[in-house]
């Protein structure tokens, strides 16, 4: 009679235990301390901006990190329109009007230049 002892053998193989994977723990990111809202460049708060720049829309100041500036949303200074516009802290003072708005004043400053221009060659 011949023993068999192969069968042993591979019992031990599968029983092989895989190791419990523990799930991944997140480590939570600390949160970043709120930075008051201050317009960095001139130390103004938005409300301060608003008080200088009435078209500054309340809650709209943030900051553009690929340009490091600050930033809000104006309304339109054109009466009628609605339009909201994006704009750096550091040219609120010279913009008042929408995209739309500033290309149609430009348009029409520049025929008027033409026109008075026109009109003192003659
Ligand atoms: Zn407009």
């Amino acid at each position: 009679m011949n023993e068999d002892t192969k069968d042993t053998v591979a019992e031990a193989v599968v029983a092989e235990a895989k190791p419990e994977v523990a799930p991944e723990v997140k480590a939570e990111e600390p949160k970043k301390a709120e930075e008051p809202k201050v317009a960095k460049a001139r130390g103004l708060t938005e409300d301060q901006l608003i008080a200088e720049y009435p078209q500054v829309i309340k809650n709209t100041l943030h900051f553009i990190e690929t340009e490091e500036k600050q930033a809000v949303k104006i309304t339109c200074g054109t009466e009628g329109c609605k339009n909201t516009r994006e704009v750096r802290t550091s040219d609120l003072w010279q913009v008042k009007l929408c995209d739309t708005c500033t290309i149609k004043a430009r348009r029409e400053r520049s025929k008027a230049k033409r026109a008075a221009r026109k009109a003192a060659k003659v």
